[in-house]
């Protein structure tokens, strides 16, 4: 999967429809300070699906939208859509054989808030599970923010070591079994239940 094109409207500073295009190669964005330059980072990381308002620096969940400047009005939703070129990474049967997805994240001030895939409306974990092992889900270690290094060195071995599955690609295969197991327990739990109703009415 690679990253073509972010668009973004009434997230944070962008107020009107911003278009970020990443054509192949080192792309960099620069500004003077307060720009809104780590807005495009936390926009990624929104429509990616991050939930925590701390890690997208601000309070509330609301916090995401426009909130008005000198001479402009706050707005009442924000949109981000993130395009990806479908580099054949892609194992979702849904989705392998698009040259080109879209994933969209709205938020109205009301607090309603939806996910789309291909402007098609979508759950969450939908979004979660076509990104899963492609190494771009938002905590993944395709946002490597400033003091992450560090924190990656530090980390105790077991925390990195998820990192390393994740890149390596195993962390579906691990959901998948955690699922499997949950099932597994869940039917002998009714096969326990049943024997012991059949001993009862023997
Ligand atoms: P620096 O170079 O100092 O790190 P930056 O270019 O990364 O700065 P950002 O932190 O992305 O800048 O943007 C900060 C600006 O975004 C501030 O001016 C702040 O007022 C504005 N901003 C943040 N949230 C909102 C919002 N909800 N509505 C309007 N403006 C916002």
């Amino acid at each position: 999967m690679r990253v073509r094109r972010l668009e973004i409207n009434g997230f944070k500073s962008f107020a009107d429809k911003t278009v970020v295009d990443f054509p192949l190669g080192m792309c960099a964005v620069v500004g003077p300070n307060g720009c809104g330059k780590s807005n495009v980072v936390d926009s990624i990381r929104w429509v990616l699906g991050e939930q925590s308002p701390k890690q997208l620096r601000g309070h509330s969940r609301e916090d995401v939208i426009f909130n008005g400047s000198t001479g402009r009005r706050p707005l009442g939703v924000a949109e981000v859509s993130l395009v990806f070129e479908n580099t054949g990474d892609i194992t979702h049967q849904s989705f392998a054989d698009l040259a080109e997805i879209m994933v969209t994240r709205r938020l109205y001030r009301s607090g309603e808030s939806e996910y789309l895939i291909n402007k098609i409306p979508c759950r969450l974990k939908d979004i979660q599970q076509l990104l899963m092992d492609t190494g771009l889900g938002n905590r993944s270690y395709a946002i490597i923010e400033q003091g992450r290094v560090a924190a990656f060195i530090e980390a105790k071995p077991e925390e990195r070591r998820l990192w390393v599955e994740e890149a390596a690609g195993i962390t579906r295969y691990k959901n998948q079994k955690k699922l499997s197991l949950r099932k597994m327990q869940s039917a002998q739990d009714n096969l326990n239940r049943l024997m012991d109703i059949m001993v009862e009415v023997e």
